[in-house]
């Protein structure tokens, strides 16, 4: 008699991850097929040529052989020093080492941190579009993502009365994401403030995912949450993905600041989830404190003639040149966020429009309902191909685009 098939966890039908999905999955097999793939969907600064600067290179080769034990599971005290100090630089209240987790990436915090707060039924507001990794977490830790609007016509920024509007007896944080991938908005500090008087007339935990927080183009400017959170609880999240450019190296951390009466167990909570897998990847840990004490290597980037900022101009330009697209530049972060408009977007599928692209033209982009918008005209790029790549890129999509106007 066969062995009935193993069953796994039923929440996961709810669970996407489009990124790494079933395109990307094509995309492999039609390059085991010898074709030539421009691939643009996922984050990763190592896979355009990018590497981590020298001196953080030379901070883990030079203490290798210190690398081998685990550490304490919140992460090595000299990096946690590290954050520590950076966010007190910020203004960022009773940041402590003592308060500070370090993780193998900001991924692992993120499902780290729900777990440690959530409740079955609880439930999270998260924008939308979000980077579906928090919908993921909040699903497969027993909660329920409700979403805030960013809507495009506002350039992909919440609404304050919309986000108290969701707020319900459920309700337990409310998840920020700036600079936000995949809309590239960047929030004005009176918004966060707005926000912030939210969390605190409800008594809700901030999550703030400010992993891209010194990526940011022309006049934009980062403001961080937590300095404005005062004494309410806030998680901040940051890392050596993008800004360092070592997303390999699986380094990211969050920082639990405000009263520490206010934020109870949640402390506690994160501790003994972080004791049970150990701790984070040991090498990375030892690029921190060069990272964080080092020399500013991604603003050169993202200035008038730096590989992002000339790849973002490339997108802008591509797209005003368009006659079926349209885009809110991106203020920061690497990603850029187009609508299709117009004659092409009637009846248009975002899914089918992907597929089809990497078909007949070898663009492999992530369809903007990925994102987990209630719309489905959108697709997000990754800035980090040389700007040349990205006008061909978006010379590609226009032919696709021509074709569907004229259907
Ligand atoms: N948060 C956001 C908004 C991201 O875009 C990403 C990666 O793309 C992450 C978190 C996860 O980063 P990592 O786990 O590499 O630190």
């Amino acid at each position: 008699m066969s062995q009935p098939p193993v069953k796994t966890r039923e929440r996961l039908s709810e669970v996407r991850y489009e990124i790494r999905g079933e395109l990307a999955r094509r995309a492999r097999e039609l390059e085991a097929q010898g074709r030539k793939q421009i691939k643009l969907n996922i984050g990763n600064p190592g896979a355009f040529g990018f590497r981590a600067p020298e001196h953080l290179q030379r901070a883990i080769a030079g203490r290798i052989e210190q690398t081998d034990p685990y550490t304490h599971q919140q992460g090595l005290p000299a990096a946690r020093e590290a954050i520590a100090a950076f966010h007190r630089q910020r203004g960022t209240p009773n940041a402590a080492p003592e308060r500070v987790f370090v993780g193998n990436g900001v991924s692992e915090l993120i499902d780290l941190s729900l777990r440690a707060l959530l409740n079955p039924g609880d439930e999270v507001l998260l924008p939308s579009p979000d980077y579906p990794l928090w919908s993921a977490a909040t699903i497969l830790n027993d909660g329920r993502p409700v979403y805030y609007q960013c809507k495009p016509e506002n350039g992909f920024v919440p609404s304050p009365e919309e986000i108290e509007a969701l707020v319900s007896p459920r309700t337990r944080a409310i998840v920020l994401i700036n600079p936000n991938n995949p809309t590239g908005a960047a929030y004005p500090r009176e918004l966060l403030e707005q926000i912030v008087a939210v969390a605190q007339r409800h008594r809700l935990l901030l999550m703030c995912d400010e992993i891209y927080d010194s990526i940011l183009y022309d006049d934009a400017t980062f403001t961080p949450v937590a300095p404005i959170a005062g004494d309410l609880p806030c998680l901040s999240f940051g890392g050596l993905s993008k800004v360092h450019r070592a997303c390999g190296w699986r380094v990211g951390w969050a920082v639990l600041s405000g009263d520490p009466l206010a934020s109870g167990d949640l402390h506690h909570a994160m501790d003994l989830l972080g004791a049970l897998r150990l701790c984070a990847n040991v090498p990375g840990q030892f690029a921190i404190e060069a990272a964080l004490n080092g020399e500013d290597t991604i603003t050169p980037l993202c200035v008038p003639g730096g590989r992002l900022y000339e790849a973002r101009r490339a997108v802008a330009e591509s797209v005003a040149a368009s006659r079926h697209l349209d885009l809110v530049t991106p203020a920061g972060a690497l990603y850029a966020f187009p609508a299709v408009t117009g004659d092409a977007a009637i009846g248009f599928d975002d899914h089918r429009f992907a597929l089809e692209l990497l078909e007949t033209e070898d663009v492999l982009v992530v369809p903007g309902s990925s994102f987990n918008v209630p719309y489905r005209n959108h697709f997000r790029v990754t800035l980090l191909p040389q700007p040349d790549d990205l006008r061909e890129v978006f010379r590609r999509i226009e032919r696709v685009l021509d074709r569907y106007a004229e259907r």
